[in-house]
């Protein structure tokens, strides 16, 4: 839903930067055939000002309620955060007012971010009820998303968490021996078995349990069984992403890479052959429909960090360099709108070489591409080949699905 979204309001915003003398008549009949829209919301859509005069409008914000962490995971993006920052009450609140006064579409989006965000429970505890009462006002609904390395749940947590229908999704990188390479506390402990010991009390308030799995270059020749184990765990949806920051992959590191996600995939179709219930996005996808240039970051999603400055996104905060963090205002003292242009019409910074691709993207992840190239808008040649490989992942998927 989120993302459907996200990808009709960057279509628009494309659409209105490529035609700028466009009429609407042309955008609805545009979003008709790309989106199957029936004609009555397309020409609504069509006529939003707000989305296509390059005003703010929002679908989506990261609070990042605390830069602090239970664990020192060695390729976290927050790693070089003082841990002292939390966020106060008032600044969720006026990060909670930007999202529902510039909300472009009837449901929005929180999601909960750290650092660990378990460790300011309370604070979500007073935030959540503000955010349902601003929601009411404004006659919206709110999804809820909650990013968690697991460690610190207990039965209170998941309860409310499942009484509000936060939907928590847990940080596990595979196996023990994958996971607790890097994700340790800050006495070296691993944390894998807090996080296994867990999952039964997740999955009696929470049936359907998503986690993200990042493959760092060490464990890419274990990344099969990686996956496996964390199936058995009993997580149903994931999202399987490689560990990407400042150090390039290499060609032969993506291919290694790419022929597991092969094997990976034979797994996971064989587990639904099975009828067990397992989603992951990249093997479902359309590859036929592309949806533009650049990802949501600035564009209808914003995130806050503890101290209430804004950025298009968490990872781009998390990084170390002013210019790459791209702060565009504060929650107290304001915003300045201006600046988030090129992140509402990425395809104006579309680099040439991008432009002549036979076989383009979506433009890679913001944070990965600052720091490789120094340039928000300029993918590094890894993402060329992670794009490769996603999208013949994807294919074999479809094909996979008929065998
Ligand atoms: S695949 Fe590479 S060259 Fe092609 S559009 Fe993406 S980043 Fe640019
Ligand atoms: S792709 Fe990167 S910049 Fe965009 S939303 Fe994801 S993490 Fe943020």
């Amino acid at each position: 839903m989120e993302n459907r979204l996200n990808n009709i309001v960057h279509f628009i915003r494309e659409y209105a930067g490529s035609y700028p003398g466009y009429s609407p008549a042309d955008l609805t009949v545009a979003l008709e055939r790309t989106f199957a829209l029936p004609r009555e919301q397309a020409k609504k859509l069509a006529q939003m000002p707000e989305v296509t005069r390059e005003k703010m409008g929002l679908a989506a914000i990261e609070l990042n309620v605390t830069f602090n962490c239970n664990l020192t995971c060695e390729y976290c993006f927050v790693h070089c955060k003082s841990p002292q920052e939390r966020m106060r009450f008032a600044t969720a609140q006026k990060a909670i007012d930007l999202l529902m006064d510039k909300a472009i579409f009837p449901n929005v989006v929180i999601t909960l971010i750290g650092g660990e965000p378990l460790l300011e429970f309370e604070l979500i505890k007073q935030i959540v009820p503000y955010a349902l009462a601003r929601a009411k006002e404004k006659k919206l609904e709110i999804t809820w998303a909650l990013t968690t390395n697991g460690t610190l749940l207990n039965e209170e947590m998941v309860q409310y968490f499942s009484q509000h229908q936060i939907n928590v999704l847990l940080s596990i990188d595979g196996g023990q021996e994958t996971h607790d390479r890097y994700r340790r506390t800050r006495n070296g402990e691993g944390t894998w078995q807090k996080i296994a010991d867990r999952i039964p009390l997740l999955k009696t308030y929470q049936t359907w349990l998503g986690a993200r799995m990042t493959v760092s270059k060490e464990a890419i020749t274990t990344m099969r069984q990686d996956f496996n184990q964390i199936v058995q765990l009993g997580i149903n949806q994931l999202i399987i992403a490689p560990a990407q920051g400042a150090e390039p992959w290499d060609l032969l590191q993506v291919e290694q890479y790419g022929k597991n996600m092969v094997k990976i995939l034979e797994d996971y179709h064989n587990y639904q052959r099975q009828g067990k219930q397992l989603f992951i996005e990249e093997f479902e996808k359309d590859e036929r429909v592309k949806f533009g240039w650049g990802c949501r970051a600035g564009s209808t999603s914003l995130a806050v960090a503890p101290n209430g400055d804004v950025s298009p996104c968490s990872k781009l905060l998390g990084l170390t360099n002013e210019a790459g963090r791209y702060i565009v205002g504060n929650v107290h003292s304001g915003l300045d709108v201006k600046k988030l242009v090129p992140f509402q019409n990425a395809i104006s910074r579309q680099p040439a070489h991008c432009k002549e691709c036979s076989r383009p993207c979506a433009g890679g992840c913001y944070a990965v591409n600052f720091e490789q190239t120094g340039d928000h808008f300029t993918p590094p040649t890894e993402n060329c080949f992670f794009w490769v490989v996603g999208q013949e992942t994807t294919r074999m998927s479809r094909f996979m699905k008929f065998c």
